[in-house]
């Protein structure tokens, strides 16, 4: 029931009090978007005035905007590892930020190769949950009686390492969900999970799926939306079911676990959960062993008002499949966030995926954005860019997020290119275009271009007894399969032909050698989440890519500054490609991957 019109808020007739209260807070916070970021700054410097950082750059405890402007150089990540590097080996002292740090958040944009370390602190923790408890007040606006039955969420953790200096090092997921804002969170009606937290808490992802699984299908009924953090882990756990839907129907017929789940937290919790249950057992194995698996979630969980899961940035790829097995239910997308900052949230959650805009909080840290023109030359130290503030940017343009966080980070390049498309108040909306350098991405990977050559040169030394090269290449994520997985088309140059080709064993290493040169975040998808397939080489004729270049011509690409494209997804062209295939490899093998850096 909506509360009165006193407390009403201009975003819509809230369902509590408690929602009032929060929907006034975004209204007030978005009214004051400059001089909210004017104090963030002021405190963020105020706070960090100490650090090594800041007196290096001789800020003497300045805390307005001209001065920090004109002192702070704009960073990249690879400017600041030094300064990670030495908190990494234990360097206690106020480096860039004067409270302690508390661990690292391994992001999925990585660094020579491993992910980056995001430095963080203590109280970042409360500001995350702030920004978490926003998002169901919104929810409520669109979606009623939310507090009528459960989410069925599916969250994971994942494997943490230390530094050298003994710092934990881990996804700022896994770092919230062992906090105790998560574990201990105040019971709230509206959004009730029909995953026990031992189940999200246990490391081994496949006693955690399954039992949230099992969970999921214990309370199909009581099911009101079904979600993951991203569009990838919801088919995941689709594709789980699909796997694993007759031991799961067995665990229900006999009200006995499976033993495979030995995890003595979740055996003891699931022992007052699962009771034999023979005619829901029945529907499961009714729905799951026919081929036709269109529509399975609202038949599994036939209340399920929407999906709860990221579909913008990479993960729209997705959406066909998402609406298979949903009969195209609503794709909520609710916040943007990254390892070193949480952004803002959607406040038209249930709006369609191209529709879809963030509003940065400017709670959250100091926002700027260097305005981005696909045509200019690339900035130099030089001539630094000419950043823009929060409140001051323009709809219709595109701009590069630049943050400042009470972290330490100071001026800090994101990678995020977004395009602004309004105002909620004074607080500017942005679609997310994409991420800067993205060629390849499945799950949580980014694959860009240099990390792609360097895999296909690594993988070009098996040939070289062959006297073979690769004369071109490009590349697709293939998301049609399950898991999807990378497809490399190369064409091949035999130099010599009283040497024999390289035999088909030998291109099926040549596939393993890629995922060996990956990132760490692409190989960890593929060894512990499962979450991305063998990667594929499709070894087209010779001449295709000249094909190519005669196609991208006749559709007005200048003849001089033709590039055969280093990634593909436009159909004719995935047509051309593969109509020239001759042969096809895959890697044979996992590649190495452990929670270790390799540096
Ligand atoms: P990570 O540091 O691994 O947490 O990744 C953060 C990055 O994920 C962001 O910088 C974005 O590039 C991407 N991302 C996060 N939220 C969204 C979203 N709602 N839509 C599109 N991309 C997102």
């Amino acid at each position: 029931m909506a509360v009165d019109s006193v407390t009403s808020s201009p975003l819509g007739p809230p369902a509590t009090e408690k929602d009032a209260k929060v929907l006034q807070f975004i209204e007030e916070t978005t009214k004051n978007t400059d001089a909210e970021q004017e104090r963030v700054l002021s405190e963020i410097l105020s706070q960090n005035a100490e650090t090594e950082y800041l007196k290096r750059f001789g800020l003497n405890g300045a805390t307005d905007r001209d001065t920090f402007k004109s002192k702070i150089p704009v960073v990249t990540y690879e400017d600041l590892q030094p300064e990670i590097q030495r908190i990494a080996n234990g360097d206690h002292s106020p480096i860039l930020s004067s409270h302690p740090i508390s661990e690292f958040l391994t992001s999925s944009g990585t660094s020579a190769g491993e992910r980056k370390l995001m430095p963080t602190i203590h109280e970042e923790l409360d500001r995350r949950t702030l920004l978490y408890s926003l998002l169901q007040p919104v929810m409520n606006l669109y979606v009623p009686n939310l507090d009528k039955g459960k989410g069925l969420y599916f969250l994971f953790i994942k494997a943490e390492t230390k530094t050298p200096g003994g710092l934990v090092a881990r996804p700022v997921l896994t770092s919230y969900y062992k906090s105790e804002h998560f574990k201990t969170r105040p019971y709230d009606p509206y959004n009730v999970y029909t995953s026990p937290n031992e189940a999200i808490l246990c490391s081994d992802s496949f006693q955690s799926m399954y039992t949230q699984m099992l969970c999921g299908l214990l309370m199909r009924k009581q099911v009101l939306r079904v979600g993951a953090v991203f569009a990838s882990g919801l088919l995941r756990a689709i594709r789980f079911l699909q796997l694993n839907w007759q031991q799961l129907a067995d665990d229900i017929t006999t009200g006995i676990l499976n033993p495979k789940i030995t995890d003595a937290s979740i055996r003891e919790t699931m022992a007052g959960i699962l009771k034999p249950d023979a005619e829901l057992a029945e529907f499961i194995t009714k729905e799951c062993e026919g081929e036709n698996w269109e529509g399975i979630i609202p038949r599994i969980w036939p209340n399920t008002k929407y999906l709860d899961v990221i579909v913008t940035g990479a993960m729209a790829q997705y959406i066909p499949t998402l609406d298979y097995y949903s009969n195209s239910l609503p794709k909520a997308c609710t916040m943007y966030a990254s390892s070193e900052c949480y952004f803002g949230l959607n406040l038209k959650p249930m709006c369609d995926p191209s529709e879809v805009s963030y509003t940065i909080m400017p709670m959250m840290g100091y926002f700027e954005f260097i305005p981005h023109d696909p045509s200019a030359p690339p900035l130099s130290k030089k001539s630094p860019p000419r950043l823009v503030e929060l409140a001051d940017l323009e709809v219709g343009k595109e701009y590069e997020l630049v943050i400042s966080t009470y972290a330490g980070l100071c001026r800090y390049r994101v990678g995020d290119i977004l395009q602004v498309t309004g105002f909620h108040n004074a607080a500017p909306q942005f679609r997310f275009v994409r991420r800067k350098n993205v060629l390849l991405s499945i799950d949580a990977d980014k694959t860009d271009e240099a990390e792609l050559q360097k895999a296909i040169d690594n993988a070009t030394e098996l040939l070289r007894e062959f006297n073979t090269s690769v004369v071109e290449y490009t590349s697709y994520a293939d998301t049609k399969t399950f898991p999807g997985h990378y497809v490399i088309y190369w064409e091949l140059l035999v130099k010599d032909s009283a040497i024999s080709a390289p035999s088909h064993e030998v291109l099926d290493r040549c596939c393993l050698a890629m995922e060996e040169s990956l990132n760490s975040v692409y190989r960890q998808c593929r060894v512990a989440d499962n979450s991305i397939g063998p990667l594929e080489i499709r070894v087209v004729k010779s001449g295709t890519f000249e094909e190519l270049m005669d196609y991208a011509i006749s559709r007005g690409a200048s003849i001089n500054q033709y590039k055969a494209p280093r990634c593909v997804n436009f159909s004719p062209i995935m047509e051309l490609l593969d109509s020239r295939v001759e042969s096809v490899h895959f890697s044979p093998a996992l590649p190495h991957w452990t929670p270790e850096r390799r540096r």
